[in-house]
């Protein structure tokens, strides 16, 4: 049996649609009938195969062991059609595939950041075939998450924007309960940072944003405040906002200019967690670490215990569901581009 999917073959140029042959599973491998993929905008560096490492340098993604053609997609939510035999999970399941798989056995892997392996990454739709397919093999069934009623759509996108915010916001610690946290960047990641937030028991979100039009939807994905991030007096404004400097930053844009801006706008004992990919390189006063008592640190997705969690605090209800825009599968590469143009708000889904 063969199935469609939507592949990069070349980098930066339109996705092709392919006919693969539909994998068998075995072991405890899981096949999966794909019901929502999110477009991420990591995606658009896998896509365009370069990460920016700052003063001309590049790091591609083929020193990072990408090869083509490549299905991308790792915010995976599916209907379980057929499971190998020693795979632990019924037909007719709808599940959320848990993608930033490592090699599994390694300490890191044992520890359970498998997202941080040091021996072999295989992040589905990164190093292996992702979401942008009808049918997705899971290579095993402890990778899918059993979502229940929850929507595919709006839950498919708790894979990887969904961790990586929660993750991230994990960081700062009880910090998060007593003062606003200043997020950078509102695009898809900003508005689930808003939301985990708010279910995590956080006090809430300033947003910084240098498009008109993204605060004004951050605004009404409740954000306390929002201040333009290419304002002159923008680490001013965000000192008044929190009065007297932020004590949690989450750049979800990870720019040069993003992580100066939360170093100016951080009061002492503050924190700024680096999550977004834009790149670039900062310059930094380093008796500012001690004298400010500041930390700097990334956070890279999440942890499949993190996906679990997550995935529990929507059944609960504390999260409340994100809104998404539902494209067809053989969009993918409209998708993309749109996405690339920055013509999205919120997040697309692609679905069958
Ligand atoms: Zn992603
Ligand atoms: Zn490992």
């Amino acid at each position: 049996m063969k199935h469609t999917c939507y592949c990069v073959t070349e980098h930066s140029a339109p996705l092709q649609r392919m006919e693969n042959e539909t994998p068998e599973p075995k072991g405890a491998e899981v096949l999966i009938k794909m019901t929502a993929a999110g477009v991420c905008h990591s995606d658009i560096h896998i896509w365009e195969g370069v990460y920016d490492l700052g003063s001309g340098n590049k790091m591609t993604l083929k020193d990072r062991g990408i090869t083509l053609p490549l299905t991308m997609g790792h915010e995976i939510a599916g209907t379980v059609v057929k499971a190998g035999p020693d795979a632990n999970v019924k037909p007719g399941t709808s599940v959320v595939v848990y993608p930033w798989l490592g090699c599994g056995e390694c300490p890191t892997c044992k520890r359970g950041d498998e997202n941080l392996c040091t021996v072999k990454t295989r992040s589905m739709g990164v190093f292996m075939a992702g979401g942008y397919a009808e049918y997705v093999l899971v290579p095993h069934a402890r990778y899918c998450i059993d979502l229940g009623s929850l929507d595919p759509a709006s839950s498919a996108p708790l894979a990887c924007s969904g961790i990586t915010t929660y993750s991230a916001l994990k960081k700062f610690g009880a910090k998060i309960a007593e003062e606003p946290v200043v997020i950078i960047g509102a695009g898809g990641l900003g508005h689930m940072a808003l939301t985990v937030l708010k279910a995590m028991g956080g006090k809430g979100g300033i947003v910084v944003d240098i498009d008109a039009a993204k605060r004004k939807a951050a605004l009404e994905a409740g954000a306390l405040s929002v201040i333009d991030g290419s304002a002159p007096d923008a680490a001013k404004q965000i000192i008044d906002a929190t009065g007297g400097g932020a004590l949690c930053v989450l750049d979800l844009v990870g720019g040069g200019n993003t992580i100066g801006l939360g170093v100016a706008g951080l009061k002492k004992g503050g924190d700024i967690v680096v999550v977004g990919l834009y790149g670039g390189e900062i310059k930094l006063p380093t008796v500012y670490f001690p004298l400010r008592g500041m930390g700097v640190r990334g956070s890279y997705v999440g942890t499949l215990p993190e996906l679990k969690e997550l995935v529990a605090l929507a059944q609960k209800g504390a999260l409340k569901p994100i809104k998404v825009t539902r494209r067809n599968l053989s969009e993918a590469s409209d998708a993309v581009y749109d996405l690339k143009a920055g013509k999205v708000v919120g997040r697309v889904v692609l679905v069958p």
